[in-house]
């Protein structure tokens, strides 16, 4: 175990965790391996949109930071076998992670919590960055070309963990289990209340999927030293992250349909960027190179 000494956020309320760590970074993967290859696969059918129409949420995410002109994007309407709506996704051409891939890896999150997620994207290269929850939806990028998709499910449901905490992390209970706990996840729960949650929600799932394999890492790895914080994630998960059965009424709309011909944007359309966020305070939360090594300085 180590701790790692990390700079305060700049203004507002600091949320790091000054507790040690019990893994390194980059030891979860190896861990969770096994677990990922339980997870059931959920069969599912695509339809990609005629040309020129797009998400609003697709729009506005391509133009922040610039990560894709609009007219390289693809648009797709993912139906699981276990929802008859389907999910709307969006990649852009460049993008490293293929489409059958991010249909892929969104069909091994548990059905409960794949109805509060809204979009899925998978974009280019963003310097640094492994994929990031903003709203309800969740954005891949890089870290996504590792090749190593058990290690990649560890960061997708990281995110899923983001867009499902809407205030838990930060929640009495929460704050409570940490107090009583001497010790988190990994470095990098350290950061934030937030990315701490997204951490634990991976052993959450885990738990959820293959019980004695859990157990057995529990006890090995002497995890009771953060068991209050798993067990409030438990009570406030369980149902959600355990796969299996239909879904239940999905929690946001889809973005709105926009006609961009030529994928030409206008003014108006600029305008009304970033509309399209449901009611609520929504943080972004992006994660930097989760595996192995990260970069803090960003992050927020
Ligand atoms: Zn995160």
């Amino acid at each position: 175990m180590h701790a790692l000494a990390l700079p305060a956020p700049q203004g507002g309320e600091d949320k790091s965790i000054k507790l040690p760590s019990l893994f390194d970074d980059g030891v979860l993967g190896g861990i969770t391996n096994k677990f990922y290859q339980r997870v059931p696969r959920v069969k599912y059918t695509v339809k990609e949109w005629e040309p020129d129409f797009y998400p609003a949420a697709c729009i506005s995410e391509s133009q922040s930071n610039n990560k894709c002109r609009v007219s390289d994007m693809k648009v797709y309407d993912v139906t699981y076998e276990d929802c008859p709506q389907p999910w709307t996704m969006c990649r852009c051409n460049s993008a490293v992670v293929s489409a059958k891939r991010l249909f892929e890896f969104f069909a091994r999150v548990p059905v409960k919590a794949r109805a509060e997620i809204r979009h899925m994207f998978s974009w280019p290269d963003q310097p640094g960055l492994a994929a990031y929850a903003f709203g309800p939806d969740i954005g891949l990028t890089n870290s996504l070309q590792s090749g190593d998709r058990k290690q990649d499910m560890n960061v997708i449901i990281h995110e899923t963990g983001h867009v499902l905490d809407q205030g838990a992390s930060d929640s009495p209970e929460m704050l409570d289990a940490i107090s009583k706990d001497s010790c988190v996840l990994r470095p990098y729960s350290q950061v934030s209340r937030g990315e701490n949650l997204g951490n634990v929600m991976v052993m959450t799932y885990f738990k959820m999927i293959d019980r004695d394999g859990y157990k057995k890492v529990h006890n090995e790895k002497g995890m009771s030293c953060m068991q209050n914080q798993l067990d409030f994630m438990e009570k406030r998960y369980a149902e959600r992250m355990t796969p299996g059965g239909t879904c239940p009424p999905r929690l946001h709309k889809n973005s709105e349909k926009k006609h961009v011909p030529g994928g030409v944007l206008t003014k108006k359309d600029l305008e009304l960027l970033r509309r399209d966020l449901p009611e609520g305070t929504w943080t972004r939360h992006e994660d930097h190179g989760m595996y192995p090594q990260h970069d803090h300085a960003n992050h927020f």
